[in-house]
């Protein structure tokens, strides 16, 4: 009779718990002191930050430790390589804190703060200090949305908008159900994997879900998980969560070199996120994106680690997709064979290439579409927007 009540005491404990974040390398006393210094060096160019719970998932005897290389700054960070801005946000940037690349689709940048910082990420000039791009103040945003009746599609992004108050994600959420035309909000989120707790112990913001979650109107969370080892009994606890709030699971990431770049290890994520109702949703090749040089993985090898990842998952596993955000639109790497590397507009910014079709030369060494040569006599994008493929051209 005693065991029962202690296991409920001990949940109810879990399920309150507030991570501890750290901002200090020095905090860490498993990075010897010499490596600590140099690391602080790292630290003042791309801000660091991480916090107890997600510390305690690296493996500190692993050099190499996946989770390790995800947060722990690393010398190469300081290459000169790859651009700030690499699919110039900038320019699709219409008020602050507002992007609209394609018609039904708008990014709202509502918060400049993460529950850790990726070392690989592509948005790392949002956490520098000069950043203007994020908006605390959503309001002319929000105006711009509701003045677009062709906007059905809003992305909270950032940062991380769950790191918002509750307060503020509640406004935005109501605020965003009252333009009648957006009928799906997004919340592009790694805080499932950084602080599984954020949901389990706030009562107030799983009601906000379940309020504006609606039959006819669903929030998506666009779940962040790099690695398999993310997904402990907690973190697929706080997944259930959202479920249960009606909120719909997918998740999408990056492919890391160190952290990802495997067969087995996306094989093993793909299927424990099928299982636990979070559908693998985008596999991101990479953006050349300064400090990123060390995580930079190859077109060619990218697609041979995602396709035979997918051959060894179950058929809802296998619902991935590896593409690349470039600045000219959504481009889906369809194959690779020995000559060519077959790719798709999935979204595009100019019309006349939504659904293209291409074609480039096998480079084995390309990371990005600026790389890649056209094939032989094929100098441009080869099939008419009308193709059977621009019927795919619909929300990202
Ligand atoms: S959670 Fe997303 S936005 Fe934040 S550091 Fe990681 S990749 Fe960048």
């Amino acid at each position: 009779m005693i065991r029962p009540l202690l296991t409920t005491l001990e949940a109810r404990t879990e399920s309150l718990r507030r991570v501890k974040y750290i901002r200090d390398i020095d905090k860490i006393p498993h990075i010897p002191p010499e490596e600590r210094e140099r690391l602080k060096q790292i630290a003042q160019r791309y801000v660091f930050r991480a916090n107890d719970y997600y510390l305690d998932l690296i493996n500190w005897d692993d050099p190499d430790d996946p989770i390790k290389r995800l947060i722990i700054p690393c010398e190469a960070e300081l290459n000169d390589w790859g651009k700030l801005d690499a699919s110039n946000e900038e320019a699709v940037t219409v008020a602050r804190g507002l992007q609209h690349k394609y018609p039904d689709t708008a990014l709202l940048l509502c918060n400049e703060v993460c529950g850790a910082y990726c070392r690989y990420c592509f948005r790392k000039r949002l956490f520098m200090n000069d950043n203007v791009e994020v908006t605390n103040d959503l309001s002319e945003g929000l105006a711009y949305i509701a003045k677009n009746p062709g906007i059905r599609n809003v992305l909270l992004t950032g940062g991380d908008p769950l790191l918002m108050s509750t307060r503020r994600l509640w406004q935005t959420l109501e605020a965003l159900r009252q333009i009648p035309h957006v009928e799906i909000i997004r919340i592009g989120s790694k805080i499932p994997a950084f602080d599984p707790w954020r949901l389990l112990r706030d009562l107030e913001l799983q009601e906000a879900f379940r309020e504006f979650s609606t039959p006819g109107k669903r929030i998506y969370l666009m779940a962040h998980f790099d690695h398999p080892r993310e997904l402990t009994s907690v973190a697929v606890e706080g997944i259930d969560c959202f479920i249960r709030c009606g909120v719909i699971c997918v998740n999408q990431c990056p492919l890391i070199k160190g952290i990802n770049d495997d067969a087995d290890v996306l094989a093993t994520m793909f299927r424990r996120l099928s299982y636990i109702g979070c559908q693998p949703y985008y596999l991101f090749q990479g953006r050349p994106t300064a400090g990123n040089e060390s995580f930079k993985v190859p077109i060619v090898r990218g697609w041979e680690v995602f396709s035979e990842a997918l051959r060894r998952g179950s058929g809802l596993a296998r619902r991935a997709r590896f593409v690349m955000s470039h600045e000219t639109g959504k481009i889906e790497i369809l194959a690779v064979d020995d000559q060519h590397i077959y790719l798709r507009y999935l979204r595009a910014k100019d019309p006349a290439l939504r659904g293209q079709f291409m074609i480039y030369k096998r480079d084995d060494e390309a990371c990005w579409l600026d790389d890649l040569e056209p094939a032989e006599g094929l100098g441009a994008p080869k099939f008419p927007s009308s193709s059977p493929f621009s019927v795919l051209d619909g929300p990202e």
